[in-house]
């Protein structure tokens, strides 16, 4: 048996070597051993795979690929990085936790006016109904809302910041966000610290109708209060800002910042090319092209925000 394997491999050696098949005697025994044992090369011993999950190896979330670049990132050189792509600078969406962790020192901060929950208002039901939609979101984000409002300090600074949680029904703002925000905007005013309100949404919330509506007008209201009480407000635009977010408190900031590369709009391109009949131009609604345009006031590198953010409040509180 091994003599004929090991007969086999030579004739096929000696084909490679010459480079052209082998002639006479050497071809005549290679085809009459193949015909002879028609068989693989190598042959399982027995029909069963091992599955055992021991040598399973997990890669599943090690590793994300960039939208951008489509390059392939380890996930924890992402996460070391800001979660901002090493090799294109695309900034990933974050998580409002992680948004007050890279803003408030050493991650410390109280929560506050978190346990406020929709009534759903109109008993709405499109594919599904709003009540379940809304228990799902709170399940998966462990959150009430769409929002987190916490108390800490930036670079020693006491500040509010009310950070905005995409990942609840698109961000969306409904009564409770309107509330919370509110809420916010008032302890800002009672207690003189800074507001910082970073917005990732994708607008009014459908489902609450014209109560989310009202949320419109009434941030607005309380933010003319706190411009009244002379405590500053920025408001910093991540991806995406848009709807009614963007048509109230995300644009009213003593200063406007957005992230590299954010969508922020209003309507949606689709809807503006059907209504103006028009192509849009490259790099419509992203936070360069508002820049340019003069409806934000800067566009900050998410590893730069909190030192951009200490030095603002800096000038602002010491002009006041
Ligand atoms: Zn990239």
């Amino acid at each position: 048996m091994t003599r004929v394997c090991w007969r086999k491999r030579a004739s096929s050696i000696e084909w490679l070597e010459r480079d052209r098949p082998p002639s006479g005697a050497d071809e005549q025994t290679f085809l009459l051993l193949v015909g002879m044992f028609p068989m693989a090369w190598f042959k399982r011993q027995s029909g069963d795979v091992d599955a055992s999950g021991a040598k399973k190896v997990r890669t599943e979330g090690l590793w994300v690929k960039c939208d951008n670049c489509r390059q392939i990132i380890w996930k924890k050189d992402l996460e070391e990085n800001l979660n901002v792509c090493p090799k294109c600078d695309h900034h990933f969406r974050i998580d409002a936790r992680a948004r007050l962790a890279l803003l408030l020192d050493g991650n410390q901060y109280q929560i506050f006016d978190c346990n406020l929950v929709s009534t759903d208002p109109l008993e709405f039901v499109d594919l599904k109904a709003y009540s379940s939609r809304l228990a799902q979101a709170q399940s998966e984000t462990g959150l009430s809302d769409a929002v987190i409002n916490a108390r800490g300090k930036l670079n020693e600074r006491p500040v509010i910041v009310s950070a905005m949680e995409y990942s609840f029904i698109g961000g969306s703002m409904g009564a409770v966000v309107g509330e919370s925000i509110t809420r916010a905007i008032e302890q800002s005013i009672a207690t003189k610290a800074p507001l910082i309100i970073v917005s990732a949404s994708g607008g009014a919330r459908m489902m609450e109708g014209v109560v989310s509506l009202m949320q419109l007008a009434k941030i607005s209201a309380a933010l003319a209060r706190l411009d009244e009480a002379r405590v500053p407000y920025v408001s910093v635009l991540t991806d995406p800002t848009t709807g009614g977010v963007t048509a109230s408190f995300a644009m009213l900031g003593d200063l406007n910042i957005a992230e590299p590369g954010a969508l922020i709009g209003f309507a949606g391109p689709r809807v503006i090319e059907q209504t103006i009949r028009q192509k849009l131009p490259q790099g419509f609604q992203r936070s360069e092209f508002l820049l340019e345009h003069g409806m934000l006031d800067a566009v900050v590198p998410r590893r730069q925000l909190k030192p951009y953010l200490s030095r603002a409040l800096d000038f602002m509180t010491r002009a006041a």
